[in-house]
């Protein structure tokens, strides 16, 4: 919680000017304590306007880093055809990327253990979705098996039919497996820890 000044006091301001910022080379476009005041100073600042507008050409890299904007919108690049540039540089933003591969602060990398999760994932969607499927039985009971990993099981003597086996309360389960010791032996064959 802040406290705001007194009821009945004025707050004097500190009579200190802050120095004017120099943004000759890049602009800081971080969000640390010290880059955000910089570019309030500069919002506010007539005469820092004015030295920064004849130092960086283009006036909508210079909007941009006062909004705090990392890209923004500018001119067209005449390598990739792309207008979005970075405000730190200026530079196309598509083609430094393309240059500093192994600029970790540039880059948003994916885990590859959980990229390659979710490719295994989409890759046995894929098939199910394709029809694709283990089918086995044992004694009267009937199963499939799906790259998803779901198990759909059949036994027509003790009229179960379920797609999703998993789905069954395991209380229910065991009570069926108990007598059943070959619907335990699908399950075994599916891969479940019986
Ligand atoms: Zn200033
Ligand atoms: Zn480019």
């Amino acid at each position: 919680m802040s406290r705001g000044p007194k009821a009945g006091y004025i707050r004097v301001l500190s009579p200190v000017v802050p120095p004017h910022v120099d943004i000759r080379g890049k602009l800081n476009t971080g969000a640390s304590a010290q880059a955000q005041r910089k570019r309030e100073h500069v919002r506010g600042c007539v005469e820092c306007q004015r030295r920064t507008g004849g130092q960086i050409a283009d006036p909508y890299r210079l909007a941009a880093w006062l909004e705090g904007a990392k890209v923004y919108d500018g001119a067209r690049c005449s390598k990739c055809g792309s207008t979005r540039r970075r405000v730190r540089d200026g530079s196309c933003y598509g083609c430094h990327l393309k240059d500093s591969p192994l600029d970790p602060s540039q880059r948003v990398r994916v885990p590859q253990h959980s990229r390659d999760g979710w490719l295994a994932r989409l890759d046995e969607k894929r098939k199910e979705a394709a029809g694709e499927v283990w089918a086995f039985e044992v004694g009267d009971w009937r199963a499939r098996v799906y790259p998803t990993g779901r198990l759909a099981v059949d036994c027509d003597r003790l009229h179960i039919h379920s797609e999703d086996w998993a789905k069954v309360p395991p209380a229910r389960v065991f009570e069926i497996g108990t007598s059943e010791p070959d619907l335990v032996e699908v399950m075994r064959r599916a891969g479940w820890s019986v």
